[in-house]
C-alpha cells in the first residue's frame, strides 16, 4: 500500500518536502492554516542565491536548489529570472573585497561570478550603474516573484503530482503518524512539521531546545520613475558583511569598519539593500533586520527612508512607494537549518537563517531520502 506523508505548512519548506515525497511515489497531504500561504515564503525577495552562500553544505544545497527551481518554473509556469545578480561595489573597500573574492574563493570553490568594471560596467542598462566602482555578476543567482510562484507551485503539485492540500486548516496537535486539525484527524506513515517561525503551536518543547529566534524585516515595493526594466536582482557591498561567501574573508573587516564609521544606523538596524524586480516593472526592496523572540508590529518610518535612500543611490533614479509590509523568518540558530526527528513517524524541518528560498528545495530532498530509509 502507498505510504502517506502528512505535511504541516505550505511555505517553501512544506512544498519542497511535498515535492520530494510525491515524486518518489508517496501520497502527500499538506495542511495550511490560511486560505493561501501568507508566511515568509510569499513576503520575501524571491532571490534564490548561489553566489552569497558560504562554501560547503550551503553552497552545495543552493546549487542543487537552483536546478529544482528551474524545473519547477518550467513545469508550474511561473516567472524565473536566470540572468543572475549584480552586487555593486560603491567604495574602495567593497571593490577590494570583491576583487579578492574573485581571485581566490570564487576560483577555489567554482562560484560562477565575474567582476565588471570600466566599459563593461558602463554597458549595463545604458550606463545607469556607471556611478559604481564595480559590479560582481553572480551568474548562478535566480529570482522569482514569490507571491505568484508559490501559488503556481501549489497548483502544479496538485495537478501533476496529486498532492492534496487542506487550506484554512489549523493543525493543533501532532503525534507520530497523526495530525489533529480543525478539519478532523488524519493518519499517515510520517508527519513533517514545516510551520516556519511559529514555535509555539506545535512541538513547542523540542523546538525550545533549539533556542529559536526570529528576524523581522521591513519591506517595500517601489516603482522606478524612469523606464528601467530591471531584469537582475541587485545588491551592494553592504550585503557582503551578511552573506557567508564574503563575510569571513579578512577584507570584509574594512567594509564593516566603513559602515560603522559612515553609517552606523545601517549596522544598528541590520540594513543592507536588496532589490528584486517583479515581472511587472516594480521592484521589491529592503531589508532591515530586527532580531528577538516576538515580532514587533511597529515599523520605523526612518528605517524605510534609509532603505529608500540607499535604493535611489544604487539605482541612480527616484522611486515611488507602492506597497509596504513586514516579513518574519526563523533566525540565529546554531546551524542554518534543522531537521529534527522528534520520534519515529514525526519530524520537523525549519530554517534558522534567512535563505530558505535558496536552499530549501534541495534540503528537502536530503530529508526525504533519510526518511525513506525509515519507511
Ligand atoms: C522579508 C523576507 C525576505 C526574504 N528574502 C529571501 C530571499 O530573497 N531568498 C531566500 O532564500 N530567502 C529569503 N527569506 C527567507 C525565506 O523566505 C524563509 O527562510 C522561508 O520562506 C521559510 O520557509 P518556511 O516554509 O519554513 O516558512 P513559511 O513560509 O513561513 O511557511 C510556514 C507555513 O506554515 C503555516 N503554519 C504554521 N503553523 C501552522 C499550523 N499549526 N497549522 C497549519 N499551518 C501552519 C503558516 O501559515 C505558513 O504558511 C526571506 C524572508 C523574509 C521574511
Amino acid at each position: 500500500m502507498t505510504q502517506t506523508i502528512l505535511i504541516v505548512g505550505a511555505g517553501i519548506l512544506g512544498l519542497s518536502h511535498a515535492f520530494a515525497a510525491a515524486k518518489r511515489g508517496l501520497k502527500v497531504q499538506v495542511f495550511e492554516r490560511s486560505a493561501t500561504p501568507l508566511g515568509a515564503s510569499v513576503r520575501n525577495f524571491g532571490m534564490a542565491l548561489v553566489t552569497g552562500q558560504p562554501p560547503g553544505e550551503m553552497l552545495d544545497l543552493a546549487r542543487a536548489s537552483r536546478e529544482i527551481w528551474a524545473g519547477w518554473a518550467q513545469q508550474a509556469g511561473f516567472d524565473l529570472k536566470q540572468n543572475g545578480s549584480y552586487l555593486f561595489a560603491r567604495t574602495e573597500a567593497e571593490e577590494h573585497l570583491l576583487d579578492v573574492f574573485c581571485q581566490g574563493r570564487a576560483r577555489e570553490f567554482g562560484y560562477r561570478a565575474e567582476l565588471l568594471r570600466g566599459a563593461d560596467l558602463d554597458r549595463l542598462y545604458g550606463g545607469q550603474f556607471s556611478h559604481h566602482r564595480a559590479a560582481l555578476h553572480g551568474l548562478d543567482d535566480q529570482q522569482l516573484y514569490s507571491r505568484e510562484a508559490i501559488p503556481a507551485l501549489i497548483g502544479y503539485l496538485q495537478r501533476e503530482l496529486g498532492v492534496e492540500f487542506h487550506f484554512s486548516t489549523l493543525v493543533s496537535e501532532v503525534e507520530p503518524g497523526y495530525v489533529h486539525t480543525t478539519a478532523g484527524s488524519f493518519k499517515g506513515a510520517q508527519v513533517i512539521v514545516c510551520s516556519g517561525h511559529d514555535y509555539q503551536t506545535l512541538l513547542a518543547e523540542p523546538l525550545a531546545s533549539l533556542d529559536p529566534q526570529i528576524c523581522r524585516l521591513q519591506m517595500l515595493r517601489v516603482r522606478p520613475k524612469i523606464d528601467l526594466q530591471l531584469q537582475h536582482a541587485l545588491m551592494t557591498g553592504l550585503s557582503c558583511v551578511h552573506y557567508g561567501a564574503f563575510a569571513d574573508l579578512p577584507e570584509a573587516a574594512a567594509v564593516q569598519a566603513d559602515i560603522l564609521r559612515d553609517s552606523p544606523h545601517l549596522d544598528r538596524h541590520g540594513i543592507h539593500l536588496l532589490v528584486s524586480p517583479t515581472p511587472y516593472g516594480d521592484l521589491i526592496i529592503g531589508d532591515s533586520h530586527d532580531y528577538g523572540r516576538d515580532p514587533s508590529p511597529f515599523n520605523g518610518e526612518q528605517v524605510d527612508n534609509w532603505m529608500l535612500q540607499l535604493c535611489e543611490q544604487t539605482l541612480g533614479c527616484e522611486v515611488q512607494v507602492v506597497e509596504r509590509w513586514q516579513g518574519v523568518y526563523g533566525a540565529r540558530g546554531a546551524k542554518p537549518f534543522t531537521w529534527l526527528q522528534v520520534a519515529p513517524g514525526l519530524s520537523a524541518a525549519l530554517m534558522q537563517t534567512g535563505v530558505g528560498m535558496s536552499v530549501g528545495p534541495a534540503m528537502a530532498e536530503g530529508n526525504m531520502a533519510r526518511l525513506l530509509e525509515e519507511l
